[in-house]
C-alpha cells in the first residue's frame, strides 16, 4: 500500500531537510498527473483534496479515485485533506481514511481555534493520521474566501508558540507573507519570522499559497523547516492552458482524450517542476526504509 501517515512523511522531510509538495487534485486527470510526476522522481507526495473540489465531485468519491490510481504505485502518498473550515468535515475525513487532515480556524477567535483543532489532533494521532492546523490569517482568496491585505497579518512567534502549546498540532501552516493564487509582483516570504517561529515550535510548518512564490525564496525556506508546500492555482492553470492549447490548434477537436491528456501533460511537467525544487526527488525509499524501521522496534 503506498499511503502513509501524514505525519510520518513530514517529520522525514523536516528531519532531512527537504519539502514535500502537496499537490491540489481537481480531476481523475490531474491526480494521474500527480501520481505519475512522483512515481517517476521516486519522490513522496501529499495529493490534496481542496473545498471547491468537495462542493463539485465529492470527498468520498475523490479519496476512493487517488486510491484507485495510487494502487500499484511504490512511492509513499498522503491523501489531505485541505482547509476544512468545519469539524464535522474534518472528522468526516478522517473516519473515511485521509491520512492527513487539516482544520482551518484561523477566521475564528484563537480560543476557538486551539479548541477545534486540538480536538481534531486527538482523533487523528489515536488513528495515526496527520493533522495540520492554521494561525494567523493567509492572504488572497481560496475557495471563495478573500482574506484582505489587511487582515493577512504576518503571524507572531508568541500566538505560534501558544497555538502549538495548546493543541500539539502535528504541522503548523503559518502566514509568513504568501497568498493563495496568482500575483504578478512575486511574494517576499518572512525568513527571520520563520526561522523564529521553527526554532520556537520545533515542527514542520506548512507554506500556503506556494504558487508563484521563487524558487529560491521556496528552497530557502524548506531549509529553515517548512516540509509541505501547498501548490494548487499553478497546476490548475497548467491544466487549463494545456486543454487550450488544443482547442487553439483545433477549435474542433472533440475528443476529450486529446484535450485532456494535454492538460494531464502540462500539470505532470509543472508537479516535476515542483518536486525538483523541493527537493523530495529519490526520497521515497529511505523515507520508507525509515517507516519500516520505526515499525520494528514499534515506536
Ligand atoms: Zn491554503
Amino acid at each position: 500500500m503506498p499511503f502513509i501517515n501524514g505525519k510520518d512523511m513530514l517529520m522525514h522531510a523536516y528531519k532531512n531537510g527537504y519539502g514535500v509538495g502537496a499537490f491540489s487534485a481537481h480531476n481523475a486527470e490531474t491526480i494521474q498527473a500527480i501520481i505519475w510526476a512522483a512515481e517517476e522522481t521516486q519522490s513522496p507526495v501529499m495529493i490534496q483534496v481542496g473545498q471547491k473540489v468537495i462542493q463539485y465531485m465529492g470527498m468520498r468519491e475523490m479519496k476512493s479515485m487517488i486510491e484507485t490510481f495510487g494502487e500499484g504505485t511504490t512511492v509513499p502518498i498522503a491523501i489531505h485533506l485541505d482547509h476544512s473550515r468545519q469539524f464535522e468535515q474534518t472528522a468526516a475525513a478522517i473516519k473515511q481514511g485521509f491520512q492527513s487532515v487539516m482544520f482551518d480556524g484561523s477566521g475564528l477567535e484563537f480560543e476557538e481555534n486551539a479548541r477545534i483543532t486540538a480536538r481534531v489532533v486527538d482523533i487523528a494521532r489515536a488513528l495515526g493520521i496527520g493533522a495540520e492546523g492554521e494561525i494567523g490569517k493567509i492572504g488572497g482568496t481560496e475557495d471563495g474566501i478573500t482574506v484582505e491585505e489587511e487582515d493577512a497579518a504576518i503571524t507572531t512567534v508568541e500566538e505560534a508558540t501558544r497555538f502549538v502549546d495548546s493543541t500539539d498540532v502535528d504541522y503548523l501552516a503559518i502566514s509568513i507573507g504568501t497568498a493563495h493564487g496568482i500575483f504578478h509582483n512575486a511574494p517576499t516570504i518572512r525568513m527571520e519570522r520563520l526561522q523564529e517561529i521553527v526554532t520556537a515550535v520545533q515542527r514542520p510548518i506548512v507554506l500556503h499559497g506556494g504558487s508563484s512564490v521563487p524558487d529560491d525564496q521556496v528552497r530557502e525556506a524548506i531549509s529553515l523547516g517548512v516540509s509541505k508546500i501547498n501548490i494548487d492555482t499553478e497546476l490548475r492553470q497548467a491544466f487549463s492552458l494545456g486543454v487550450q492549447e488544443v482547442f487553439n490548434e483545433n477549435p474542433e477537436e472533440w475528443h476529450l482524450a486529446v484535450s485532456l491528456d494535454k492538460g494531464r501533460e502540462r500539470t505532470k511537467e509543472k508537479v516535476l517542476e515542483k518536486i525538483k525544487v523541493f527537493g523530495s526527488e529519490g526520497k521515497a525509499v529511505d523515507l520508507l526504509g525509515s517507516i519500516a524501521k520505526q515499525e520494528e522496534v514499534g515506536v
